[in-house]
Parts: C-alpha cells; sequence; structure tokens
C-alpha cells in the first residue's frame, strides 16, 4: 500500500512523522507523496484540513486519518503514544472507510466566464472586509432574504463544531449529509430583516449568494482564503464527492463532541 505522512511541521510532528514513516517502510509499505492510499496527518485539524486539500483531486483513491500533537482534534484523534498501534493497524488490517460529506462551491466572476470550484471539508464563508455586506441568498432557485451584515458561514456537518459552533450553529452528525447556513451579525431592525437563526438545507438544495453592494469581502474554503476578484455569485451545495477517513477503531462522533466541549 502506498503512504503518505504529513506534518505540521513543528518540532513534535516533524519528530514522529520520521518515525511513522520510517514504521511504515520497515513494514513494505510503498511511500508516494503523488498516489498515497492513505495519509496519515500529523498535527491538528489544520494539517489534516490542508492534506484533504492536497488530495481533493483524488477522493476516490485516499484515505485520511490524524493523530494529534496538540489537544484533541476532531479529524485529529490519535494521540501521539498510539502511534506504534496504528502503524500496525495500517499495515495488518484491511481498514474500515467512514464517509463524511463534503461541500461544493461555485464562484463566478463579474469580468470573467470562467467559474472556480473548490471542495470544503468544514466550510466556506463570505466576510466583509469593510462596511456591512448586503447579499441577496437564494434557496433552490427562489429569493429567501436578503442578508446585512458581517458575514456568511455555510459549513459541512464535519465542520458544524468548528467555525459554525462559533456562531450559534447546530451541531450536526455528519451521516447528514447537508449544509448549514449561519449568520455572522446580521442586522436586524425595522428595514433589515433576515430568519436570525441558522437554517439547515438538505442534499439537492443550492444556496446561492448574489452581492449586491460593493463592499470588499474575503471568500473562505476552510484555511484557505480565495478571490480578490469581482465576485457575481457564490453557489454552494452538498458535493458529489466524500471524503474518506480510515477507521481502525470505533470513536462515536458524539464521543468527540463530547471529549472536545464537556
Ligand atoms: P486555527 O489554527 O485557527 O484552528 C482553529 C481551531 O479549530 C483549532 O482548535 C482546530 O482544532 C479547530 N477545528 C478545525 N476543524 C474543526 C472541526 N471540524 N471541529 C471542531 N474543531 C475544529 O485554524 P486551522 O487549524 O487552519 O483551521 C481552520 C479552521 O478554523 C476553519 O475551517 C474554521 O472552521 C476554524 N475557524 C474557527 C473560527 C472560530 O471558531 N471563531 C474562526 C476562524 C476559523
Amino acid at each position: 500500500m502506498k503512504f503518505n505522512v504529513r506534518s505540521r511541521g513543528d518540532h513534535d510532528s516533524n519528530v514522529l512523522t520520521q518515525r511513522v514513516k520510517s514504521y511504515l517502510q520497515e513494514f513494505d509499505l510503498e511511500y508516494d507523496e503523488e498516489e498515497p492510499e492513505i495519509v496519515i496527518s500529523i498535527g491538528g485539524d489544520g494539517t489534516l484540513l490542508e492534506a484533504f486539500h492536497q488530495y481533493a483531486h483524488r477522493l476516490d483513491e485516499t484515505s485520511f486519518v490524524g493523530v494529534h500533537t496538540g489537544h484533541l482534534g476532531f479529524y485529529a484523534d490519535w494521540q501521539p503514544d498510539e502511534v506504534e498501534k496504528l502503524v500496525i493497524h495500517i499495515a495488518k488490517t484491511p481498514f474500515k472507510i467512514v464517509e463524511y460529506p463534503l461541500l461544493e462551491v461555485m464562484i463566478r466572476y463579474t469580468n470573467d466566464q470562467e467559474t472556480e470550484r473548490y471542495l470544503a471539508l468544514n466550510e466556506c464563508t463570505v466576510k466583509s472586509m469593510e462596511g456591512s455586506l448586503v447579499m441577496d441568498i437564494e434557496i433552490k432557485g427562489e429569493q429567501f432574504e436578503t442578508f446585512r451584515g458581517d458575514g456568511l458561514c455555510l459549513s459541512t456537518p464535519s465542520g458544524s463544531t468548528a467555525y459554525n459552533k462559533a456562531l450559534g450553529g447546530a451541531i450536526l452528525h455528519p451521516s447528514l449529509a447537508s449544509i448549514q447556513l449561519a449568520e455572522m451579525a446580521s442586522i436586524n431592525n425595522r428595514v433589515y430583516r433576515t430568519i436570525g437563526s441558522p437554517v439547515v438545507l438538505p442534499e439537492h438544495h443550492t444556496c446561492l449568494l448574489k452581492p449586491k453592494n460593493d463592499v470588499d469581502f474575503q471568500v473562505t474554503v476552510d484555511h484557505l482564503t480565495h478571490v480578490q476578484k469581482k465576485v457575481k455569485s457564490i453557489q454552494v451545495r452538498v458535493a458529489d464527492e466524500q471524503v474518506r477517513f480510515a477507521r481502525f477503531r470505533p470513536f462515536p462522533f458524539w464521543k468527540r463532541v463530547k471529549e472536545s466541549f464537556i
């Protein structure tokens, strides 16, 4: 089996990365950065997000597993002192795959005909850089509301415990293929009105954001910032692709939620 190990880049993660790499090679697994079947990410959730984006073009062929060298992560749920056990699992046992839904984000520009497509593991956010952002929001092809405020966050179920949670969004189990739309400081008064609570859309319901004013804003997909050009629209829906996590032992989602937050 071909594997890659990605480190966050700090000393502890680098040392552990070298250990995992040489253990796996001792088991005759092949180190391959181009076409790995499994990627072991060592660091935190951010390291796994980076690994995901590196291999987003081959999600059918690459599975991910995360080791945390800091605090327990949502995606990075193995501890450093468990890596020997993890390596033996990878080398010796056919692993179980757990698939989680992703978001497809399509950005269209005013000047270009071109469209850019991204996949998000956690979320896509649209945030004003100055002043209030004004956006028409269409759901399933129908005008839903005009948003005024700091920004919007559209998250995956597994991303619902990240930025979305900080915005008062609900935690969704990753078996619910859906997108959650949460507001960042919407203006609500007698003139402006938004729904004011997070909204969850099922698969095949598209959410379209159309900027209405000339304010500079930023579009992020997970830890990455995109777009400096004029945006015509941002379309978000549940992607056809899914991310695959290699599971070697049960670690139920709600147990991870409890251990991370309570
Ligand atoms: P970072 O170093 O700022 O990490 C942010 C924190 O988010 C870390 O503690 C990480 O463990 C946690 N995290 C990431 N994904 C998670 C998930 N699915 N569930 C629970 N916690 C999760 O940035 P990074 O490591 O590059 O991660 C980028 C992510 O940071 C973004 O996708 C976004 O979700 C999150 N973020 C959160 C806030 C906020 O909560 N106010 C603000 C900006 C970004």
